[in-house]
């Protein structure tokens, strides 16, 4: 049985991924930071279709949780086939000039920090040169990584930034270990995560700029995250699928 691990799949991009993933044969496991309801949702609606799903509760921006995350996945499912470093935030729309170190702090830990430490631990899992199978890694950047996203998060897209060069740089380190690396850079998503940046219509605002003219679908960036996970991307390793509506 394959299992994927993707961190914040509560809800968004990541729990969409999560139900895609189940559908395409994966045992999920579903972390959270502090949605347990919506968390819950996620693994019944697996469930009620036939699938195999559990809830982890772990903040991905503390060492100790995520490594206790990594020990409950391997009890309940072992074997991991796939991570997906998801989980993400960002904060209030603000220039630089008024960013604090405590919010540099909380959005590089959680972004950054947790994603590094999300694949250190995967590796040991899964790298032919410890005994495993091999598997994939996808990391979740932004287009913000390429924008630089200034007058709103240049933190943020920092955290990105740092994202893509993990992806490109894991990506050599591990090719001859069995263990693809990967990610999808979206932007202008449908979820919750633009209330965090104080503007809940900022896709209205900004759509007559995307040259598709609409936001993307949280499903529409887990169809890219399960090809980059499935066979039909084996020869695809330190590359990048914008979905961005051409943005
Ligand atoms: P979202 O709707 O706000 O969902 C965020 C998810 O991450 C939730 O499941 C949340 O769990 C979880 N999470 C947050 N902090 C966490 C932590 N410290 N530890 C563990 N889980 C944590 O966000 P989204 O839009 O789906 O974003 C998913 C990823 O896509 C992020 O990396 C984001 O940067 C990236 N992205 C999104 C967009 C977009 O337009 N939406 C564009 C570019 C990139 P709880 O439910 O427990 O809070």
């Amino acid at each position: 049985m394959k299992t994927m691990l993707i961190t914040g799949s509560s809800r968004g991009i990541g729990a969409a991924t999560a139900v895609l993933a189940a559908q395409r044969g994966f045992s999920v496991a579903v972390n959270y930071n502090k949605n347990i309801e919506a968390a819950e949702n996620i693994v019944e609606k697996i469930k009620s279709t036939g699938g195999s799903a559990k809830a982890f509760k772990a903040d991905v921006s503390n060492e100790a949780e995520i490594i206790r995350l990594f020990n409950e996945v391997d009890t309940e499912f072992g074997n991991l086939t796939c991570l997906v470093n998801n989980a993400g935030i960002l904060e209030q729309q603000s220039k630089l000039e008024n960013i604090t170190w405590e919010r540099l702090q909380r959005i590089f830990q959680a972004n950054t920090l947790g994603s590094f430490i999300c694949c250190r631990e995967a590796i040991k899992r899964m790298s032919t040169k410890y005994g495993g199978n091999g598997g994939t890694i996808i990391n979740v950047s932004s287009i913000a990584s390429r924008t630089g996203a200034p007058f709103e998060y240049i933190d943020y897209a920092a955290s990105k930034g740092a994202i893509d060069s993990l992806t490109i740089g894991l990506s050599k380190e591990l090719a001859e270990d069995g263990i693809r690396v990967n990610a999808v850079r979206p932007a202008f998503i449908h979820t919750d995560i633009h209330i965090s940046g104080g503007e809940p219509g900022r896709i209205e605002r900004v759509k007559e700029s995307i040259p598709l003219k609409r936001g993307g679908l949280a499903s529409e960036v887990a169809e890219a995250i399960l090809w980059l996970a499935s066979e039909k991307s084996s020869y695809s390793t330190g590359i990048f699928i914008d979905v961005t509506g051409g943005r």
